[in-house]
């Protein structure tokens, strides 16, 4: 410590708090050089900012359109675009141009991965909608319609990716475009994991979701990790110990190797290592149905795994789109206005949804593909069979071998 340091520690020691904060080297007495708390109001349009809390009334006039009304006789009016999660920077660039043509200027990007442009009258917002369907922009999805197909960023920046959630998006978009159009029972919301870490939603509040997931434990190429990764630092990567150590003669790591006793096919280590991967022929997703944040109906829940498995089949995903499609039908044609599909689901019961769906459940066609005694309960990826020994002990964690060609099957109906 230099002796100008101490003298400056020693001098704070003797000033009583009070004088310490009026010094003008406080950062208190400093604000532009404070890392410090931003209101978000601040970043709020000025329309909104000078009708914050008193916006009373809400109107959709357009699919894609919504007029909210304020208590002082201002009027907002929100065009919804439904965008994929990427998005070109001429595009960008293309909306944004038109924000200012129409627009007051403001663009608000939703929870959902849409884009929102604010107009402040009526005419401006008809003919914004009117000019983005013109250039080829899905406008829609307000009320009781389908929000958006949201989904992880996946491949493009992700290491841990199982699978590619863009061409789900897609293969999905293209078959459910009228649901953004046309009056549902309520509202609906998609959202595609690419991997059980879930960034882009699908174990929690959407109505249906979509999550990938490795269907046997990841593959390693054990000699190429002494090139790509530190052995010992993969060991430590695994949370459930997985990961064996090879050593040479004289008991230095040269390589590693999945035992796949326990292994959960989490992802870390293939996160972690490039000389780890997922079987491309054994991944898959699994469906969830019935989250919801919303306190209407039976309130806010977790979603449930509805479908355990899917394989992978990319680029259309024939079967996904097949059962997506089924559910959404199934509750369409049966749902009373205003309730979401759990609430729908929750009314009539689990076993009368699975039957008007003509999917099987779970338990129908899991429990009897494994013979092994003293199995004991699924594990949070539904497909692995936790098994344990006459002692009690965990001895394998793995898919049956014949479950890719039975998913495959049971399915065949609902894809005709
Ligand atoms: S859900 Fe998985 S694949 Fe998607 S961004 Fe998150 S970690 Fe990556
Ligand atoms: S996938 Fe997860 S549990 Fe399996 S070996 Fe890798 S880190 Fe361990």
């Amino acid at each position: 410590m230099t002796d100008r340091v101490q003298s400056i520690l020693d001098w704070i020691a003797t000033v009583p708090l009070e004088e310490l904060r009026k010094h003008p080297l406080h950062p208190q007495n400093r604000p532009e050089k404070m890392w410090r708390y931003y209101p978000a109001k601040a970043w709020l349009p000025p329309i909104c900012q000078k009708n914050y809390g008193k916006w009373k009334k809400r109107r959709i006039i357009d699919p894609g359109i919504v007029e909210v009304t304020s208590e002082t006789g201002d009027k907002l009016y929100l065009v919804k675009i439904i965008i994929p999660v990427r998005i070109s920077t001429k595009s960008m660039y293309e909306l944004l141009d038109l924000a200012d043509k129409y627009g007051i200027g403001w663009i608000e990007a939703s929870k959902m991965g849409n884009l929102i442009i604010m107009c402040d009258n009526e005419e401006n917002a008809r003919a914004l909608a009117k000019e983005l369907r013109e250039r080829g922009y899905l406008v829609g999805g307000w009320g009781n319609r389908l929000w958006n197909i949201k989904i992880c960023s996946t491949y493009i920046t992700c290491t841990t990716a199982v699978l590619d959630a863009v061409t789900i998006e897609k293969a999905l978009g293209d078959v459910l475009y009228e649901y953004t159009q046309k009056e549902l029972p309520a509202k609906l919301t998609i959202k595609v994991s690419a991997c059980p870490n879930a960034c882009g939603g699908g174990f929690d509040a959407a109505d249906i979701g979509i999550v990938g997931y490795p269907a046997s434990i990841p593959m390693m190429e054990g000699w190429r990790i002494r090139v790509l990764c530190p052995p010992r630092s993969l060991l430590e990567a695994c949370p459930v110990g997985d990961i064996k150590m090879i050593k040479d003669e004289k008991g230095r790591p040269i390589a590693a190797e999945i035992r796949g006793q326990v292994c959960m096919a989490c992802g870390r280590c293939h996160d972690f290592c490039d000389a780890i991967a997922y079987d491309p022929a054994e991944i898959g997703v699994m469906v969830l149905v019935g989250g919801k944040c919303a306190n209407t109906g039976v309130g806010p829940g977790m979603a449930k795994v509805f479908v355990p498995f899917i394989p992978a089949e990319p680029p259309r995903w024939p079967t996904l789109v097949a059962v997506i499609k089924k559910i959404i039908d199934v509750w369409v044609a049966n749902a009373k206005k205003g309730e979401r599909l759990r609430d729908f689901i929750e009314r009539i019961g689990w076993d009368k949804f699975y039957e008007l769906t003509g999917i099987p459940k779970p338990e129908d066609y899991i429990k009897p593909l494994d013979k092994a005694p003293g199995w004991t309960r699924y594990g949070w990826q539904p497909l692995y069979l936790r098994r344990t020994d006459e002692n009690k002990r965990y001895i394998g964690t793995r898919i049956s071998n014949d479950m890719m060609a039975i998913s495959a099957a049971i399915f065949e109906d609902i894809i005709k």
